[in-house]
């Protein structure tokens, strides 16, 4: 347990190993939750917990001068189920609460808060919290969201896929596959001819979406002589563009339907968990990032650069980019090509690299959140550019 007395003399670097170290999977981060927000009440922030009804979701909120305007720092504090901090979400964690702080200190006026968002890596029951925020209206009074991701480079500001997974279950009629294999109608077929034909969607798609489509069968049968009644499949498609996306859902959920239809079987369709959106980039909000990274001798690739690079991955911070202006810095704590979600990313979210771009991080965001509070002039650009939508310009 950790008390309220317990959470002080909390440095970022302290916060960060104690994070790794609690190695929560993600809605289960209990204790890694209420240290955080222990140290933010240290700092003067009144904190709500089981924000929105998530149990180890909370809000913590200080307010500085006339209030105005609000700033919101995302922190996420999910290890990987088994293997840990791999994905250095204990950094995240440690530079939202140090950002919102030093941040707290720097505005003459401003709402600075902190939204702890579990399980990102969506392995427990509230994954994708920040879609449940984003879609419940937790941002309808925010006007900037900042978070930050470890990774093997600088950068600020990517796109990302949008992805849904789904899961397709046939149910066929059991039977003797030699005495009566007539009477038997095989979900296993259904599910073959289902991998086998949504393969074929592949060819006849848009190029420009980054289509992506992944899946396995799941379950397909308990013994080879009888009629499998049951099989399972799940898939995840993904695209970069949101629109077209919903129609590659369904023509996927078409051929599905045809492939039950041909084998005589029926199926449900389950989706598994909300859909996450594609990333709503803005120019202005990145290039003020880099500027304060340029500074402090980050050598971090041009904005256009990275807003072209292929994406890798999807996140639920990306519903957050779409109704508030948002972005997520990526920091480099590893040597370029260093696999994630592995051994060397786990050691890497502990390391001395790791404790001097979390600094780096933390001086960074607090700086733009400064700037956002007294520069009006780029609270509009970014407006304008959320408006306008950066991504494809
Ligand atoms: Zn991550």
């Amino acid at each position: 347990m950790v008390s309220q007395e317990g959470a002080e003399g909390y440095d970022c670097w302290k916060l960060a190993l104690k994070i790794h170290e609690l190695s929560e999977a993600g809605s289960r981060e209990f204790e890694s939750s209420k240290l955080l927000a222990s140290v933010l009440r240290n700092h003067g922030f009144d904190v709500v917990e089981k924000f929105m009804g998530i149990p180890t979701a909370f809000r913590a909120k200080k307010v500085v001068g006339n209030g105005k305007p609000s700033i919101a720092f995302l922190a996420e504090y999910d290890a990987l189920p088994g293997i840990g901090h791999a994905c250095g979400h204990n950094l995240i964690a440690s530079s939202a609460v140090f950002s919102a702080i030093r941040a707290s200190e720097k505005v003459e006026n401003g709402t600075i808060e902190v939204i702890g968002t579990p399980d990102e890596e969506g392995s427990g029951e509230w994954a994708g919290s920040k879609i449940i925020m984003a879609d419940g209206g937790a941002f309808r009074n925010v006007d900037l969201v900042l978070g930050s991701h470890p990774g093997d480079q600088w950068n600020v500001g990517t796109q990302s896929l949008a992805v849904q997974d789904i899961e397709v279950t046939f149910r066929g009629r059991a039977a003797h596959e030699a005495a009566s294999p007539d009477s038997g109608r095989s979900a296993l077929d259904a599910a073959v001819l289902a991998y086998t034909a949504v393969n074929m969607l592949r060819q006849h798609v848009r190029r420009d979406v980054n289509f992506v489509m992944h899946g396995i069968i799941k379950e397909g049968g308990t013994a080879s002589n009888v009629t499998p009644e049951r099989a399972v499949i799940t898939y995840g498609i993904r695209s970069t563009d949101l629109e077209y996306h919903g129609k590659l859902v369904e023509r996927f959920l078409k051929i599905v339907e045809g492939c039950a239809m041909a084998t005589e079987t029926e199926l449900s369709v389950k989706k598994l968990g909300p859909l996450f959106s594609t990333t709503k980039l803005n120019r202005a909000l990145s290039n003020a990032v880099r500027e304060k990274l340029l500074r402090m001798g980050v050598e971090c690739p041009p904005t256009e650069e990275t807003f072209k690079e292929m994406p890798k991955g999807s996140t639920d911070f990306a519903n957050v980019t779409q109704v508030v202006p948002a972005l997520e810095v990526g920091f480099k704590i590893a040597a370029e090509g260093t696999p994630w979600h592995s051994r060397e990313s786990l050691e890497a979210a502990k390391s001395a690299t790791a404790k001097d771009a979390l600094l780096t991080v933390i001086e960074a965001l607090s700086d733009t959140a400064k700037e956002f509070a007294e520069n009006r002039d780029l609270r509009k650009r970014i407006a304008d550019d959320f408006k306008d939508d950066a991504r494809y310009k």
